[in-house]
């Protein structure tokens, strides 16, 4: 018997790329994909024919269903902060009763994968990042929402492998991005593309010196696939996982300008509470997932996304402009 695999978050960037490389594997019977298209689309999904495939469209904390899951990926959740700034209580639950919700529909022995974040360690004292560092979090803050949601889940799952042994992989990502993110994510690379292939004019908030380290999405996929079901590994987590270039944002702001002439740079007021920098340790990732390394640097990555972003969701978007 093949295994029954289940998605949640399945529709949306980073979660329609997974279940493009599981409709890969030849060990699995199905796939149930829930999603219910908050920031995610069906476009993402569109291409996929594999009959094993079944979408539902629900709310991951509503969803119900008798079949019980080998092995349950929970990447439900907004990534961006515009989007979870705006609806925190609605993120809280897709984390956490997400989680509460798809552990009842664990089979025996099965496995639950959660994508985790570096927003664990808030605006970070230590650079770079270790999976041991505690973090600089706080819960009352305009990103609280997120950061204290995906805490809780992480402690719920590691809870729930302490005190009954369920199997569970826990990913830290940092800052991703790539092909399939929507144009008004309102994340920084695709916010400066969109904007590129529109107004011309790059929002860059605060003075741009704070950083991020950027992932491309082929390279993240890469590690997730080995970590949630291809290497034989026995490590649940917490791992960090992303490209420990770190760069900051007027950098990647003026390499867009570059790439595509007659767009300038505009400075706006700094976002509350927005963390300085983030750069993963990437030594246990290192470990775990042996020969794997982010390889996609982000002059490439960032082409990359430029040409889906130009020929696809903001084909005739020029002309749209004011
Ligand atoms: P995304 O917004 O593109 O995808 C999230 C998907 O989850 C969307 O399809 C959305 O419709 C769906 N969703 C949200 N709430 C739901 C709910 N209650 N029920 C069912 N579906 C729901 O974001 P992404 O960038 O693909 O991120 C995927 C996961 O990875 C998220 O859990 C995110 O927190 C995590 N993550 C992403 C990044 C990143 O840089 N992209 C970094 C760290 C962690
Ligand atoms: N950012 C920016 N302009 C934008 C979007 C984002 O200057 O149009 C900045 C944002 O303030 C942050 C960085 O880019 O410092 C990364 O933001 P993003 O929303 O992509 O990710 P996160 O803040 O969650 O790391």
């Amino acid at each position: 018997m093949g295994k029954k695999v289940l998605v949640a978050g399945g529709a949306g960037f980073i979660g329609s790329h997974i279940v493009d490389r599981l409709v890969k594997r030849s060990d699995m019977d199905s796939l149930v994909v829930v999603d219910n298209f908050w920031t995610g689309v069906p476009d993402n999904l569109a291409g996929i024919t594999d009959p094993r495939l079944h979408f539902v469209q629900c709310d991951v904390e509503n969803f119900a269903t008798a079949e019980k899951f080998d092995e349950i990926l929970h990447l439900a959740s907004p990534a961006s902060p515009p989007w979870y700034m705006r609806e925190p209580v609605r993120t809280i639950k897709a984390n956490l009763l997400g989680a509460l919700n798809l552990l009842e529909m664990l089979a025996p022995g099965g496995r639950v994968s959660f994508a985790s974040t570096s927003e664990v360690y808030g605006d970070p004292k230590i650079t770079p990042q270790p999976e041991t560092y505690k973090g600089q979090v706080d819960c009352t803050g305009p990103r609280s929402s997120y950061d204290e949601s995906k805490r809780c889940t992480e402690s719920l799952l590691f809870e729930m492998h302490r005190t009954q042994g369920v199997d569970i992989r826990i990913v830290r990502l940092f800052n991703v991005y790539g092909p399939r993110t929507r144009p008004d994510d309102g994340r920084a690379v695709s916010n400066f593309l969109s904007q590129a292939l529109t107004n011309g004019k790059l929002t860059v908030y605060g003075d741009g010196q704070q950083s991020r380290s950027w992932g491309y999405v082929d390279d993240i996929v890469d590690a997730l696939e080995r970590y949630f079901w291809l290497d034989d590994i026995d490590y649940v987590g917490p791992l960090n996982v992303g490209n420990d270039r770190e760069v900051s944002v007027i950098d990647i702001a003026n390499y867009i300008t570059q790439l595509v002439p007659g767009t300038i740079v505009e400075m706006c007021p700094p976002i509350p509470q927005d963390p300085t920098n983030r750069r993963p340790d990437l030594t246990l990732c290192r470990k775990i997932l042996p020969g794997w390394e982010a390889r996609v640097s982000y002059e490439e990555g960032i082409k990359r996304t430029f040409e889906w972003f130009r020929d696809t969701v903001m084909k005739g978007a020029e002309t749209e402009a004011p």
